[in-house]
């Protein structure tokens, strides 16, 4: 069952509540400032759905967090900056309350005509955000006749503004439904998880596999191969009996690691040859070596070219890549080599219509680097909802939404 969007509804002189993803970086921390957004990738992200809904006949109510402020005090993360770019970008006034939820908000929205546009004060300047606060979410649900998601980042919390007041409209009858950003995710993600194109090649790498423990466990359940490399690599490599000298190595980890080679040996594909050097730093010297000949006193900071070329190998002939995770220490030019010519790899597989889908904030962080983000099928937006997909867990503010 596929999750309803803006298209498989009608908007025409509705009131739409849409939890929007603007937790944007700003100029300043400081109020008295003129504080800017430096980076509007995220509104221009929302501007397709806005637009939609607002050539539909729709009055747009919109929410997001901004940043981590520990009250309404905190004044440096108003949405007033917000605000202010996204009425350039959409070319009509957008007009910022001061408040959620509360009575200058009821008589604004009370007020509004098709076509208009109000954003609501920073979500998190009410307590009950975080805390999925029912009193919080009938309020919001109170504004709107339809509830639009289209914040990913976040639907992997139940927030009042996320869960909450979509099954509170729900309960009143109102549709709640993914917006264009929410779909596009769903359908990448979506598609790896339930029903993914064979061969299904799987990569994952990053620092700390015992927080992916269950996240690889899940992607052996669907993926023909997983490809292993980066930190992770090194307890796998330990687990069978190599020296990992410095490395970083998850001791607790070792038993999982195992127990993972066994019931998939001939699906995990670790490296062959790493990067090694004695501590991490752009000045050390590193040398490429096997994974039979890493020093004691060295540690394995990047996949060698001869994993790449195996990992090449494997990735032939693949319908689906999803990837998870840098193949080294990425922020050090030294150590992302291999980071960048896997990219480099992914990219070209695109380009032969292979579906590549990248997750992780950090593995996104990497391809965005290497100047390859536009040449892969999908590079999700959500780093922690992004991974608890691909566990396979469900996610509050996405089974919250209606079905087709
Ligand atoms: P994501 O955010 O994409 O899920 P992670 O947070 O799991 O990825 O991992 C990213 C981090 O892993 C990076 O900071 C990178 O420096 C680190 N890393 C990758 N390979 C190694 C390694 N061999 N040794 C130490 N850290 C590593
Ligand atoms: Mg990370």
């Amino acid at each position: 069952m596929k999750t309803k969007t803006i298209t498989d509804i009608d908007v025409q002189g509705k009131k739409v509540l849409v939890r929007v993803d603007f937790n944007v970086p700003l100029s300043s921390k400081n109020p008295a400032d003129n504080i800017t957004v430096t980076d509007d990738t995220r509104i221009k992200a929302a501007l397709p759905t806005l637009n939609y809904l607002l050539d539909h006949g729709a009055a747009l109510i919109l929410c997001s967090h901004l940043g981590r402020p520990s009250s309404a005090a905190d004044k440096q993360f108003a949405m007033d900056p917000v605000a202010a770019r996204l009425s350039e970008l959409l070319g009509r006034p957008v007009k910022k309350l001061d408040e959620v939820v509360g009575p200058s908000v009821t008589a604004a929205v009370n007020a509004m005509q098709p076509g208009d546009v109000i954003l609501l004060e920073n979500t998190r300047f009410e307590p009950g955000e975080t805390k999925n606060n029912p009193e919080l979410s009938q309020k919001l649900a109170d504004l709107a006749d339809v509830y639009v998601e289209d914040a990913f980042g976040s639907v992997h919390r139940a927030h009042a503004s996320t869960e909450g007041a979509a099954r509170m409209i729900r309960a009143k009858g109102g549709p709640a439904v993914a917006g264009f950003l929410m779909g596009k995710e769903l359908d990448a993600l979506g598609t790896a998880v339930s029903d993914p194109p064979h061969p299904y090649v799987a990569i994952m790498g990053g620092a700390k596999i015992s927080d992916k423990i269950k996240l690889i466990e899940n992607l052996l359940k669907t993926a023909d191969k997983v490809l292993i490399g980066g930190g992770m690599a090194n307890t796998f490599l330990k687990a069978q009996g190599h020296q990992l000298g410095k490395s970083l190595v998850e001791e607790d980890a070792l038993p999982e690691a195992q127990r993972l080679l066994k019931v998939a040996a001939n699906r995990i594909v670790l490296p062959t040859d790493v990067v090694v050097a004695p501590e991490v730093a752009a000045d050390a010297p590193a040398e490429t070596v096997s994974v039979w000949g890493i020093p004691p006193d060295q540690m394995a900071l990047d996949v060698g070219p001869d994993t790449i070329e195996r990992f090449n190998e494997e990735l032939q002939g693949a319908q689906l890549v999803v990837w998870n995770g840098p193949m080294g220490v990425f922020e050090i030019d030294r150590f992302a080599e291999g980071t960048n010519a896997l990219a480099k790899l992914l990219a070209a597989l695109t380009a032969h219509g292979v579906q590549v889908v990248i997750g992780g904030g950090d593995s996104a962080a990497a391809v965005r680097k290497a100047g390859l983000a536009d040449k892969m099928t999908h590079i999700s937006t959500g780093g922690g909802a992004s991974l608890e997909l691909l566990e396979g867990k469900e996610l509050p503010g996405i089974t919250v939404l209606d079905r087709k």
